[in-house]
């Protein structure tokens, strides 16, 4: 039986269409708490279970019964017997949603309306009704938004997202999400959208404008595109290329060809039909597949063989077993379905009693084989691009390379391909300028300082806001050896995806000609901001950001400058405040070494000498030398003071 301390103290009900996750925030708000990690403990809930199948009756258990598990399940985002998860009443891959960041309109937030659970699919960048794009980060903490925080309009700094700044979204791609949210409907009611390429389902339409957003301007480096999981500003500029080749249904797919041969010549159109027979390797993207064709008829230097190798298996597809597929892939029948998942493979299982029943589309299996054969081991792929298998991994894990084949325990080996390896070298090279300033460190040993991770740099340089530079000696196309960044550039610094920074607690310290030790006060007491996503209260690694610190000296004062300002002692500062009923922010603690702190807009009013005399019961001017009856003593502090900064 479980007791009384096990249940939630505060109970909600599931509204209509809630989705799991958004459900479980809603007791979080309810409870008053700072994120999941308590309810998630009590219902002996994974991490996961957003989006992996668990038992839920731990928290039908903290509900006290009122809502059965299957019942919660059913809410849950997870894949079914057609590998596809529910959104909103349609079925769609898991490669278009992203669980892990979340997302929010403001203004949505701001009128009281619910989090929409269409704003999980990572490709609908905008909230339509406002047509704004959704923010993805919180404006204050600079943390990338996730479902583990407060309330759906509270992150876990506490900062209020309903008045967080929105961008407008961008006019280009915002018809191709009125479009796309049109389809999510007529999933469900049967109709159509007109003008847009001739797909039966939102999958299908999403699928199809990734892979046209993505090849659009891509060379070498389009399954590395293809592959990643920008965020939402990255995603809305390939969108916003989808639907010039997507709307207008079909004038818009000459013109995204002539583009792809403008950039990439007749080699490139070529290299696209490849990819279209692996991407859209499904009869429900047969339209757009035959328009395309007969606009590459048209051209003089068609790509006539790669053509004939997409039409022949497209529309006929075999299918085969999990056994089948693992046979010729040297996998296991379970990894099949992570494979499957990650979009390596095409097809669908469903369930059969206790057991899953897949169909593989044969032709999938067959060119995953190709790539496989050509496959990398991590150690290869490792040694390829010059780095360690530390490095390698980490590269993984921020989504700027994948598996070709999982790992999968019993002696077969992860596999990586060298087209994403040399994808990811090629897309950093399209950066590159040749030579550079002294001091310019390989990609190779940016790691083996343990202070920064690669993949932030890379990604870093991909944004464009480190500079890479070709490093001369180094003519290897496939190795990371070649570039090289300044780490004057980025050292101590860590650069976050909105292009924001933050300082490592030394460098915080040196900026504000501070003591190491005060950074830390300072973040808890609210002065700095930690930066980063999650453990707050506990300072990362070059977690204070930037910005705060640049503020700091406009927005707080420490008793050592104003000591020095008024030519007095730092007790004296002290004695003369707590007098005023000015609190600090910060207490002055001389055994530990910590040094007192007010805010500027607190201390204003009574310190400055001309101020005094505005302020009440302000001193004669004859004594105001004498700072002990400079500030006034008939109003507590908060009476005078504006208004508290929040957040
Ligand atoms: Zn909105
Ligand atoms: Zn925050």
């Amino acid at each position: 039986m479980k007791a009384i301390r096990d249940r939630l103290a505060a109970r909600a009900l599931p509204a209509h269409g809630q989705t799991l996750h958004a459900f479980v925030l809603r007791l979080v708000e309810a409870n008053a708490h700072p994120g999941s990690a308590w309810i998630r403990r009590l219902a002996g809930l994974p991490h996961t279970f957003a989006t992996r199948p668990c038992d839920l009756a731990g928290l039908e258990a903290a509900l006290g019964g009122a809502v059965p598990a299957p019942e919660l399940a059913a809410l849950a985002s997870w894949p079914g017997p057609d590998g596809r998860i529910g959104v909103e009443g349609t079925r769609m891959s898991p490669s278009l949603l992203d669980l892990v960041r979340a997302r929010v309109c403001p203004s949505c937030l701001a009128e009281g309306h619910r989090l929409r659970p269409a704003w999980d699919c990572r490709l609908l960048t905008a909230c339509t009704r406002h047509g704004l794009r959704l923010v993805d980060r919180c404006p204050d903490c600079v943390g990338p938004l996730s479902w583990d925080r407060r309330s759906a309009s509270r992150c876990r700094c506490r900062a209020d997202l309903a008045v967080a700044p929105a961008a407008t979204a961008a006019a280009g791609a915002l018809p191709l999400l009125v479009t796309l949210e049109g389809l999510l409907r007529g999933d469900r009611q049967g109709s159509r959208p007109q003008g847009f390429a001739p797909v039966p389902t939102f999958d299908a339409a999403a699928r199809l404008a990734w892979f046209t957003g993505t090849a659009s301007d891509a060379g070498q480096d389009w399954r590395s595109r293809f592959i990643s999981r920008p965020e939402t500003a990255e995603t809305e500029a390939v969108m916003g290329k989808a639907a010039a080749a997507l709307l207008n249904w079909p004038a818009g797919v000459g013109p995204w060809l002539d583009g792809i041969q403008a950039h990439h010549g007749d080699e490139g159109l070529r290299r696209t039909m490849l990819r279209m027979r692996a991407a859209l390797d499904d009869a429900v993207f047969r339209g757009f597949v035959d328009e395309v064709r007969q606009q590459l008829s048209k051209f003089p230097g068609r790509p006539a063989k790669g053509w004939a190798a997409v039409r022949g298996e497209e529309l006929e597809p075999t299918w085969l077993d999990a056994t089948a597929t693992a046979t010729r892939l040297g996998t296991t029948a379970a990894k099949v379905a992570t494979m499957l998942e990650a979009g390596q493979l095409v097809g669908r299982f469903r369930r059969v009693g206790g057991r899953r029943e897949f169909r593989i589309c044969a032709a999938s299996v067959a060119r995953t084989g190709e790539r496989l054969t050509a496959s990398l081991t991590p150690e290869a792929a490792a040694a390829r691009l010059g780095i360690s298998r530390h490095a390698l991994e980490d590269l993984r894990h921020a989504g700027l390379l994948a598996f070709v084949r999982p790992s999968c325990g019993n002696g077969i080996g992860s596999a990586y391909s060298p087209e994403d390896t040399d994808g990811l070298v090629a897309r950093i090279a399209a950066f590159a300028t040749p030579g550079g300033p002294l001091g310019v460190t390989s990609l190779c040993r940016v790691n083996r300082s343990k202070h920064r991770k690669l993949s932030e740099v890379i990604q870093g340089i991909l944004q464009g806001v480190y500079p890479v530079h070709r490093l001369p000696g180094f003519d290897g196309p496939f190795s990371l050896a070649g570039f090289g960044v300044a780490l004057d550039a980025v050292w101590g610094t860590r650069l976050h995806e909105d292009g924001s920074r933050s300082l490592d607690v030394r460098r915080a310290a040196k900026a504000l000609g501070l003591a190491t030790r005060m950074v830390p006060i300072l973040v808890r007491a609210g002065c700095l901001r930690a930066a980063g996503g999650g453990h707050h209260g506990r300072l990362a690694r070059n977690g204070v950001d930037e910005r705060s610190v640049r503020n700091f000296r406009r927005d707080y004062v420490m008793a050592s400058a104003l000591a020095r300002r008024h030519a007095t002692s730092t007790q004296a500062v002290v004695r003369m405040l707590d007098d005023a009923g000015v609190a600090p922010v910060v207490r002055s603690d001389a055994a530990r070494g910590v040094s007192a702190v007010w805010r500027a807009i607190d201390v204003a009013g009574g310190l400055l000498p001309d101020a005094a005399q505005r302020g009440t019961g302000a001193a004669a001017p004859g004594r105001r030398r004498r700072p002990r009856d400079v500030y006034p003593t008939s109003k507590p502090a908060s009476a005078r003071m504006p208004r508290r900064r929040t957040g």
